[in-house]
């Protein structure tokens, strides 16, 4: 729209002139009458000052002496002078020889005899064939001692039409001048108006494939979601796409901890992340209020304190939601403005990101259901089963060896008939710590049922076997149990230990065979390690 001021003046001139001509053409007329009207006027007045002088200078009113007279009065021949007597004959003219006056039409017929009065001027305007021009013809009655006749005043008219003809043409050049330009804007702006409608159906294009292109890109990043099994899988998926949907800006992905007090970044993109990678939830008006929030780094509203945007910036956080409980967060940074479009994109990814989360939360809580044994939190027994197996094939692959500790509380049946079920439960769960603080992290520890244990030691020497399975005996015998502020003294443990390829090959050889090194254990006295 701005090309078409520049336009502004061309066409304001244009304007003017073409209604400047209209109105001059209409003013024309006008002008003519009024200039006829001065040109009457000036006859009338000198018809009768003609007649007043004539009428005192002759009382003989033949040819012969009007003649000399009349051209003596007219010397300046600005205008025609005919006498004529009442009955049409002419009788004198400044144009006219004597000769001429003898010889000429009887004038009785003429419209400006006709009209004229006793009392009053008549008129006509007409073409004079003689003079060959247009022409103003007034005559006035006139009255002198023994005469009566007209005096006829013929005046050229042929200037007015001359300088209304000159108008004219002035008229139609300023006309012509003004349609031209405006002709000529026309046709500039119609050349506009196409390059324009061209570059709109430009911008059109580009932004429906841009759309297309976005819109594919999201399916490709939901398949991708699908596909993913754990949250390390998302956070990658999450940050190599988002570099792709927005790519000058930069954001970060944060999960809910099941314990609900801490929200964790765990994939960010763009050039550096600018918000804490660990903030109370509360901080995150999206997380609180459940919908997008829109903070700007310039603005006066509240902002979400985890963000840390600066002036020109403006931050998004959707939250994800699963069952409409929040579950985590997705932030953007924009370095200006967010447009709808980007912010509906995000919303739109956010809504995937929820499902993809949600689904990946559930499945690992199933999981850990599968493979942990609730009460203790340490791996269930069917999970040992296959861990062994693994990790025995590994350390055959890797010719390492691995050893296999059955642990068994001492007395346990004893202990639950003197504190309760319950304390025995707290106690069982005691075991459970102290067992999983004293293993590595390669290290496997279960339960293995009942008051029963296993931990599998991946590539250990047999030193420090017996010195692992003492410092547990220990560990355990040194736990102060507490039960609803009620001391329950100490327990021990018995523990029997089988390696391969020592003692054993196979997964059941080595539990069988730590399994009876432990009831050697308990045959020698309980509250010891015996090696199978
Ligand atoms: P020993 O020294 O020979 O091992 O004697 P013990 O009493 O520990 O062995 P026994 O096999 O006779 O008894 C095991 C007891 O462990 C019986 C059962 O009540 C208790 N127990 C097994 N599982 C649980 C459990 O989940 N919670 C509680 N509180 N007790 C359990
Ligand atoms: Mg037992
Ligand atoms: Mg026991």
């Amino acid at each position: 729209m701005k090309q078409y001021y520049k336009f502004g003046w061309a066409i304001i001139i244009a304007l003017v002139l073409v209604v400047f001509a209209s109105i001059s053409y209409y003013l024309e007329s006008e002008l003519k009458t009024w200039m006829q009207d001065i040109v009457r006027e000036e006859s009338l007045e000198d018809a009768k000052t003609i007649s007043s002088v004539l009428a005192n200078l002759s009382s003989d009113f033949t040819p012969e002496t009007l003649d000399p007279l009349l051209d003596k009065i007219n010397q300046n021949s600005r205008y025609r002078v005919t006498v004529i007597d009442s009955t049409g004959v002419v009788l004198a003219d400044t144009k006219l020889t004597l000769d001429e006056v003898f010889s000429i039409d009887n004038h009785r017929d003429r419209p400006e005899f006709l009209s004229a009065t006793d009392q009053l001027a008549g008129e006509s305007i007409r073409y004079s064939k003689t003079l060959k021009q247009k022409m103003l013809y007034l005559a006035i009655p006139f009255k002198a001692t023994g005469f009566t006749g007209f005096i006829r005043i013929s005046h050229s008219l042929a200037d007015i039409d001359t300088y209304t003809d000159k108008l004219r043409s002035i008229q139609q050049t300023v006309a012509l001048i003004g349609l031209a330009i405006l002709g000529i804007i026309s046709f500039i702006s119609y050349g506009f108006i196409q390059k324009n409608n061209e570059l709109q159906k430009k911008k059109l294009r580009k932004k429906v494939k841009q759309k297309t292109k976005s819109l594919v890109e999201i399916q490709k990043f939901s398949e991708k979601l699908a596909a993913c099994n754990s949250i390390n899988e998302l956070s990658e998926v999450v940050a190599s796409t988002m570099l792709i949907l927005f790519p000058s800006s930069s954001g970060a992905l944060s999960i809910t901890h099941p314990s609900l007090d801490q929200n964790e970044v765990i994939a960010h993109w763009g050039k550096h992340w600018s918000g804490e990678a660990l903030y109370p939830p509360e901080q995150c008006w999206a997380f609180r209020k459940g919908s997008p929030y829109i903070s700007k780094g310039n603005s006066v509203e509240t902002k979400c304190k985890h963000m840390n945007i600066s002036h020109q910036k403006t931050s998004v956080c959707v939250p994800l939601l699963a069952q409409s409980i929040a579950i985590g967060v997705l932030h953007i940074v924009f370095e200006k403005s967010c447009s709808k479009d980007a912010k509906n994109r995000f919303v739109t990814i956010a809504d995937h990101l929820s499902l993809a989360v949600a689904n990946i939360n559930l499945r690992e809580s199933l999981k850990r259901q599968a493979i942990r044994d609730p009460l203790t939190n340490l791996y269930n027994r069917r999970f040992l089963d296959e861990a062994l197996k693994n990790e025995l094939l590994r350390a055959q692959r890797n010719q390492q060896s691995l050893a296999v500790l059955m642990i068994d509380v001492d007395h346990f049946k004893k202990f639950n008939d003197s504190f309760g079920h319950d304390a025995g439960d707290y106690t069982l769960q005691q075991v459970g710590k102290t067992l999983l603080n004293l293993v590595r992290g390669e290290d496997i520890a279960c339960r293995f049922g009942g008051e029963e244990f296993t931990v599998v030691f991946p590539n250990i020497t047999n030193d420090d076997l017996i010195k692992r399975a003492n410092a547990i005996l220990q560990a355990v015998k040194d736990i102060e149990l507490m039960f609803k502020n009620k001391p329950l003294g100490s327990i021990t443990l018995s523990i029997g230990v089988a390696s391969y390829p020592e003692h054993e090959t196979t997964a059941e050889g080595l539990i069988s065979a730590a399994d009876k090194a432990l009831y050697q254990a308990k045959a020698n006295g309980r509250n010891q390690v015996v090696m199978a």
